[in-house]
């Protein structure tokens, strides 16, 4: 399997190496700019707008008006270009509007696709016209180097390696099996019962009282007032470590469960209607629009679409199946005895059969639902294939990953007390991570 892979490393730069690059991102920024204004005036003019080749073609003729743009590499300045035309490719078939003026700051960029060496060895990226430069070597980089992108990250420059390599992907070795349930107060829950739950570090809490109160420092401060912009620094700083630290553990979970299960299933969510504002508009306005804006936050807070994504590629690349099931009815089904119903949740946190009596963690209730319904698709899907007739309806289907893996299959479980659903415990897994109030959304 070919995979591409991006690292990233901060960069050991001296000032007047960092104001080159100042100003490369400047000249790329300028010559984006000039090109989205020619395009405009031509098609003004009632004339086709320029594509990529035409707009190449007048570079020469615009370093001959700017001598300071022959500064950068040639090959940043046909990358701008490039990305112009893609972002007007992008306006006809995604949401994103029409490309727009980028200003200081904005996009601040700059892609090399040739000429980049990396040295493993001595931690150093040789860069044309700027020679070697040194790295924060924290790993090594595997594959071999595509291209790189510079860019500036709260006061530091970032290098990203994007690296091409052959993986080896071999079914997994792990026998165990695991569902699980994205929350609002816990972060992911697992169906087995040996897994804690997994939270958010605690940390990221005092971080983000922290950026209350630089919120709050901004809105004091005059508009466009040097003040205003130091204190946007320090606020952009601790918005950068809660991204980081919250994507350091969701990589340090998903890890963990992809080495340690041969099947993962997860709920299909639509974050983003999920998350939709309740504003309304100015006519019709929406209601508890303030309490689904808190609600919209912690989802957001929890990275249920970073876990995601992580898993969908850590589990592609280490054969192990990732099934994505319809989330319907998953928090009000009984996972004992399957009856299907509202009252079933007394409260957010517990969970209580109304016909069977099973009490449970509602979270840990929905995620031993979530990995039968899995284990129901993966079933009648095989059966289908084998020519067999199809089980019981298991719903419409998720997308399943193409990877072949072992698998421990059990139709709908009689009783959690059968050992039903999860295989037998893992040891070592996700210790360490703390046990927390349950609120189902
Ligand atoms: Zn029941």
């Amino acid at each position: 399997m070919l995979v591409r892979q991006g690292f990233q490393y901060a960069l050991r730069l001296k000032p007047q190496r960092e104001a080159v690059l100042r100003r490369w991102v400047g000249c790329r920024r300028f010559v984006f700019n000039e090109a989205l204004a020619h395009q405009r005036a031509e098609v003004t003019l009632g004339r086709k707008r320029p594509g990529y080749a035409a707009l190449c073609a007048r570079l020469p003729e615009l370093k001959r008006l700017h001598p300071w743009l022959c500064e950068p590499p040639a090959q940043a300045l046909q990358q701008a270009l490039k990305d112009l035309c893609k972002a007007w490719d992008a306006k006809y078939t995604s949401h994103f509007g029409a490309p727009r003026f980028k200003k200081k700051g904005e996009c601040d960029t700059l892609r090399l696709p040739q000429d980049c060496q990396y040295d493993a060895a001595a931690g150093l990226v040789h860069l044309p016209k700027l020679g070697a430069v040194r790295l924060r070597h924290s790993r090594t980089a595997q594959g071999v180097l595509k291209n790189l992108t510079l860019r500036q990250e709260r006061g530091c420059w970032v290098a990203s390696l994007q690296t091409e390599r052959e993986v080896e992907v071999l079914a997994s070795v792990a026998s165990a099996v695991v569902g699980l349930d994205f929350g609002v107060a816990t972060t992911i829950m697992p169906s087995n019962e040996t897994l804690a739950p997994i939270e958010l570090p605690a940390r990221i809490g005092r971080y983000e009282r922290r950026m209350k109160r630089l919120q709050q420092a901004v809105s004091r401060k005059k508009r466009g007032s040097a003040n205003r912009k130091k204190a946007v620094a320090r606020l952009n700083v601790c918005h950068g470590r809660i991204a980081a630290m919250r994507r350091d553990f969701l990589h340090q979970c998903t890890t963990d469960l992809v080495r340690s299960h041969s099947l993962i299933a997860i709920e299909d969510l639509a974050v983003k209607s999920m998350t939709a504002s309740a504003a309304g508009t100015a006519k019709s306005p929406g209601r508890n629009v303030k309490a689904k804006a808190g609600l919209n936050r912690t989802i957001l807070r929890n990275g249920w679409s970073m876990a995601r994504s992580m898993l969908e590629y850590k589990a592609a690349w280490s054969g192990v199946m990732l099934v994505a099931v319809p989330p319907a009815y998953t928090s009000q089904a009984c996972s004992a005895c399957g009856h299907t119903a509202a009252e079933n949740r007394k409260a957010q946190a517990v969970f209580e059969c109304v016909t069977c009596g099973h009490s449970e963690n509602a979270d840990r209730n929905a995620a031993k639902n979530i990995l039968a319904k899995a284990q129901l698709m993966l079933g009648s899907a095989d059966e289908l294939l084998s020519g067999g007739r199809p089980a019981s309806t298991p719903g419409h289907c998720g997308e399943l990953t193409p990877v072949e893996a072992p698998l421990v299959r059990r139709k709908r479980p009689r009783s959690a007390a059968q050992g039903g659903l999860v295989e037998p415990p893992l040891a070592g897994t996700n210790s360490g991570l703390s046990l927390l109030g349950n609120l189902h959304p």
